[in-house]
């Protein structure tokens, strides 16, 4: 009988797990483990142990989750690895595990979520806050069968990908957002949308801005396929909050125009919150930045690697929420900088 071996936390397992992925929850982080043969060559996952949450004590927040749920996202997500799952439980497991990362932050009620599901056309599926979303779901599991439910059985057109229109969707939640009033997508109104002052190095030196505490994450498996050239509304911002991922090859057409639109890190620049998802071992990476989006915490790869060595020691702990080194991106920019003149 062969044993089989979980690519994350190594438990054994005399047989293959119904969906190929590990059971060993809590202690090896959902979605992120998934058995792989004993004595077989396969690379495990890497060794970057889970992330966990930030610290997050805001009145109103939101993030506006762009999914692509294409029917090319039926497709294994990683064909050339032992990696179990098709793109549609890749995202879902990741979406629900870095959304399962924020259950020990604070003011849970005011942080919202928008879910958006888009192939030929966007169509929003939810806005809630993140405390309902939550009750609604007593484990990560559920919340990833909710998530991967929305994405292969509501996604409309399916067959196409119109990237301008998921984008303008999530732009006009956004603007929704920054204008206090989020009543006609089905969520509150009369709230004040937190807004970070920030310093930035700009083409001028140092630029005082202000970021709202909203994050929009598009990602895509596949590329703008009608006939418009691609719009980016965020480019116009002071301040873009579009983070992009493309799931697939690095040489594929579709990952040129997720960079293109994705934002310039204001702490990190010139990094941009463009990321590949091309292989096994950055499923972490994705987790984290479902993670990073959901709790507005941060913009590029250098902010994710922030996020991940603040970590303590145990998932959960929620302690560090009070550790100064879990600050957000938009503290430690505003007290990095001296205050404007
Ligand atoms: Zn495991
Ligand atoms: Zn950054």
């Amino acid at each position: 009988m062969p044993r089989y071996i979980c690519s994350q936390c190594g438990k054994e397992y005399d047989a293959i797990t119904a969906d190929g992925f590990c059971t060993n929850q809590p202690e090896c982080e959902f979605g992120t483990g998934w058995l792989t043969e004993a004595g077989s060559a396969a690379k495990t996952a890497a060794g970057t142990p889970g992330l966990t949450p930030m610290g997050f004590e805001n009145e109103a927040g939101l993030c506006v989750l762009m999914m692509d749920g294409s029917l090319s996202m039926g497709e294994p997500a990683f064909p050339d690895s032992d990696y179990p799952g098709t793109r549609y439980k890749l995202v879902a497991m990741n979406a629900a595990g870095g959304l399962w990362s924020l259950r020990s932050m604070t003011h849970q009620d005011a942080a919202y979520l928008a879910l958006c599901v888009f192939a030929g056309e966007p169509r929003l599926i939810l806005l809630e806050s993140v405390e309902a979303l939550f009750k609604k779901h007593n484990t990560p599991e559920s919340l990833a069968d909710t998530i991967q439910n929305m994405l292969e059985k509501q996604t409309p057109d399916a067959r196409f990908t119109n990237i301008n229109a998921a984008v303008q969707l999530a732009y006009d939640i956004k603007q929704a957002f920054i204008g206090g009033d989020l009543s006609a997508y089905g969520g509150p109104s009369g709230f004040k949308p937190v807004i970070h002052p920030v310093v930035r190095d700009g083409a001028d030196g140092e630029e005082f801005i202000e970021i709202p505490n909203v994050r929009v994450l598009i990602y895509t498996d596949g590329e703008h396929n009608v006939t418009s050239a691609i719009k980016n509304p965020f480019a116009g911002d002071e301040q873009s909050v579009l983070i992009t991922a493309f799931i697939g090859e690095q040489d594929a057409k579709g990952v040129g125009q997720m960079q293109n639109l994705a934002c310039t890190c204001p702490k990190h620049a010139p990094a941009t919150g463009f990321f590949l998802i091309d292989t096994p071992e950055r499923v972490q990476t994705l987790r984290g930045i479902f993670r990073m989006a959901s709790g507005a915490s941060g913009f590029c790869a250098a902010c994710l690697k922030v996020e991940q060595k603040t970590e303590p020691e145990a998932e959960g702990n929620s302690t560090v929420e009070e550790s100064a080194e879990s600050q957000t991106l938009e503290e430690t920019a505003a007290e990095d900088s001296p205050p404007p003149a």
